[in-house]
């Protein structure tokens, strides 16, 4: 992707552990690469659709002059996330915060913390088979979409689905959900739960009804598998409720893990004999 870089932007401010760090102040100096289209601001000469690097630098260093810090790592990680909700063409950064008087009695030239942070591409499922279904799905996109650090929320259509045959509960409404995201994978699911909570969700029987039910389907091409959060999530090749919507949102992108397409996980299953039996699909 194209990049705009700003390299060497020396700031006064008043971040550290030390009491004579926070009052007396010192030399911060920046360098930032951001990552953002530039074909567009280039083909039409115009400023307008790109990002203007003097107003970049003059945020960096009102930010970083009225904020106080203990650590460089926590000036980089907020500065970058204001950045980023700030300038919407910048999909992604590298933040490099340079301490070269950091009070060290050593001969060192500078010491520094560089991050890197952007908007993640996420497919989420999401469903609902108790009290007002269309109802709870509706205030779940709400809430995703109030949320300041969650941009371009698509959803696609909502399908009627059967449950699975063990528990003996309504049919479901189903859909996916393309967002992006600045949040990290388990901050997310928090919020989930959290969405989830709010429309009133109870657990009490596994893969039992429930009025809002929050899935991370992809996120981008981070893959976990421990206790709390399983991305891809496992089930995804067995369940046409989670590949039909999300088939309509991004037939071309690849399961990170079998490299395989959501269209192909979809004619797959509906090819595929038994196992993609809608009768058989577990909610
Ligand atoms: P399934 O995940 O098979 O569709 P479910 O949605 O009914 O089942 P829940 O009771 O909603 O399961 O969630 C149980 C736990 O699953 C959550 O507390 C969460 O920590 C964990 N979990 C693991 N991976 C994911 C994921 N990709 N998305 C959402 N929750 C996940
Ligand atoms: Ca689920
Ligand atoms: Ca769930």
């Amino acid at each position: 992707m194209d990049r705009i870089r700003i390299e060497n932007l020396e700031v006064y401010a008043h971040h550290g552990v030390f009491p004579q760090e926070t009052q007396k102040g010192q030399i911060f100096v920046i360098n930032a690469v951001l990552y953002t289209e530039l074909r567009k601001a280039a083909m039409a000469d115009e400023l307008a659709l790109s990002t203007n690097y003097g107003e970049v630098c003059y945020f960096i260093d009102d930010y970083l002059r009225e904020h106080t810090f203990l650590l460089i790592e926590a000036a980089a990680e907020h500065l970058a996330k204001e950045l980023l909700l700030h300038f919407p063409l910048i999909e992604r950064m590298e933040l490099e915060i340079q301490k070269p008087h950091a009070p060290i009695n050593l001969p060192f030239s500078s010491v520094s913390v560089k991050i890197e942070r952007g908007w993640k591409l996420v497919y989420l499922g999401i469903g609902s088979n108790l009290g007002d279904k269309q109802a709870y799905i509706q205030k779940g996109i709400e809430g995703l979409k109030e949320n300041p650090m969650i941009r371009g929320v698509k959803c696609s259509e909502v399908i009627a689905t059967p449950p699975y045959g063990g528990v003996e509960q309504d049919d479901f409404l189903n859909a996916a959900i393309e967002l992006k995201t600045l949040l990290t994978p388990y901050e997310l699911l928090d919020f989930l739960h959290q969405l989830e909570a709010e429309a009133g969700r109870e657990r009490k029987v596994h893969w039992g009804p429930r009025t809002l039910d929050l899935d991370i389907l992809f996120y981008q091409d981070f893959l976990s598998n421990d206790l709390v959060l399983t991305v891809p999530h496992p089930d995804m090749e067995n369940r046409h409720f989670v590949l039909a919507p999300l088939n309509e949102l991004c037939p071309w992108y690849s399961n990170p893990v079998t490299g395989k397409s959501v269209r192909q996980m979809y004619l797959d299953l509906v090819r595929g004999g038994k196992k993609g039996d809608r009768q058989e699909e577990v909610q």
